[in-house]
């Protein structure tokens, strides 16, 4: 696969752009691989890149069930940011901000990362003394996080709710400044014509539509193209992680499959150039703005399980009042477009990157809101586990046999509610 470069730019340019070859090819699935990753969104396409670039194995399927990043890949708000604390996420999200720092250099395709700042609004003196805790430990741990006072936010964001009549009185902000956005679809190309070109298969339109087991293995996938079998198997499909645990007769996983709603606006001059945040009780929100001057906002999950991609009324409802109140300058802007993806949540909000009850299935769940940032450091993990059979330390405790341990890893302390860890 030829390199991009600005000579190709310029190059191409002088043909009217009419011939780029293809990004990644469009292979017919072979009979059987070394491993089958179900699931072509960000993560299943980052596992196959790794487990390609770093572990020199080439001889890997992706499978998906749509086209590529139909998925939660191409929904999501597209916020990346490391500010956790607990241990186990905290390297694993700062580690996964790094790789983002390089990926454009290291996949050869403008994912077009922009460290804009990611700032989470505060509005008591208990959620200040909260983050000074959480942002003291990031900085102890290697990562970048600053306090804002009222002034500096003023400065930085001058469009804010400060006026007296604020439902909730803005008294500062926690900041990341290396956090920001990518563009989503961008990334999944990216990550596929990565895996391509290592020779990976990529094979879209294909659903698993039943697994086959020999006592602890899988021994073959049913697909809607034909019967595809693999030595090792990773599922990487978001919210549809239960529905495939149940094909291979594995009962109930901790996670409940839910909607989450994002929006965008008409597009408007730059107003925003960073990721703010607004969140105080049970309210949660949000927002950004697009190259294409769109604002992106999203707020909290539809509150009931579904695996239907589609929203509900209330939830657009809570979300134009969270961005009328915290941008006021908006309440005149008009709503281009909504969707939803269904999400796994799990019960301490936080993922799973391990083995399994078989012996050759790995699992790739749990996202919740936060798959998105995640993606390289899912990836990176992700292919380790599978090519060495073991977890790397950082994400020992994130298996299915934490809950037994007694060991939750709930970043927000909201209990085993998966609705509430967003
Ligand atoms: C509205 C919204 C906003 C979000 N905002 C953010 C954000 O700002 N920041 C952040 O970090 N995260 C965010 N997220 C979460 C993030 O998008 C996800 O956690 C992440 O995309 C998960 O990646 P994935 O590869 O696991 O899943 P997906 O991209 O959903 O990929 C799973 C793929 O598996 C395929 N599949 C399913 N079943 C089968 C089958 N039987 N056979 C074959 N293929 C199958 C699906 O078609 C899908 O393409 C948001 C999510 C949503 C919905």
């Amino acid at each position: 696969m030829p390199r991009y470069s600005a000579w190709r730019v310029f190059w191409n340019g002088l043909s009217g752009h009419k011939k780029w070859e293809r990004a990644w090819r469009d292979p017919e699935p072979a009979g059987k691989y070394d491993v089958v990753i179900i699931g072509g969104g960000l993560h299943g396409l980052a596992t196959a890149y790794y487990l390609a670039q770093n572990h020199g194995i080439a001889n890997i399927a992706v499978l998906e069930k749509g086209w590529l990043g139909s998925g939660n890949a191409g929904r999501n708000t597209t916020i990346v940011r490391s500010n956790y604390m607990m241990p186990g996420n905290r390297e694993f999200y700062e580690y996964s901000l790094k790789l983002w720092e390089n990926l454009s250099h290291d996949l050869n395709y403008n994912v077009m990362f922009s460290q804009r700042a990611h700032v989470t609004l505060l509005h008591s003196l208990a959620a200040r003394d909260a983050a000074a805790r959480r942002y003291n430990l990031m900085r102890l741990t290697g990562s970048d996080a600053e306090l804002w006072d009222l002034e500096a936010l003023r400065r930085e964001i001058p469009h804010l709710n400060y006026g007296p009549g604020a439902r909730f009185p803005i008294i500062g902000a926690a900041v990341q400044r290396r956090a920001g956005n990518a563009r989503h679809d961008a990334v999944a190309w990216g990550y596929a014509r990565a895996a391509d070109s290592r020779g990976v298969d990529i094979i879209q339109n294909c659903e698993v539509t039943g697994i086959a087991r020999d006592g602890h293995r899988i021994s073959g996938l049913e697909t809607s193209r034909g019967l595809i079998r693999g030595k090792k198997i990773g599922f990487a499909v978001a919210g549809n992680t239960s529905r495939l645990w149940q094909m291979a007769e594995l009962g109930t996983l901790p996670i409940e499959t839910h909607k989450l709603q994002a929006f965008i606006s008409e597009p408007l001059k730059p107003l925003l150039d960073q990721v703010v945040v607004f969140g105080v009780g049970g309210s949660h929100f949000y927002i950004s703005q697009t190259d294409k001057g769109g604002m992106v906002f999203g707020g909290d999950l539809d509150w009931y399980k579904s695996y239907a991609q589609r929203g509900n009324l209330p939830m657009i409802y809570d979300a134009a009042e969270a961005a009328t109140s915290v941008l006021p300058c908006l309440s005149r802007v008009r709503l281009l477009r909504h969707w939803s993806g269904s999400v796994d949540m799990s019960m301490d909000g936080s993922f799973f990157l391990c083995k399994t009850p078989l012996d050759n299935l790995y699992l790739n769940a749990g996202w919740n809101y936060g798959g998105f940032k995640a993606t390289p450091a899912s990836g990176w993990y992700f292919a380790d586990l599978i090519a060495n059979d073991r977890p790397d330390p950082i994400i020992a405790n994130h298996d299915l046999q934490r809950f037994e341990r007694g060991v939750q890893i709930d970043e927000r302390g909201a209990g085993s509610d998966p609705k509430l860890h967003g």
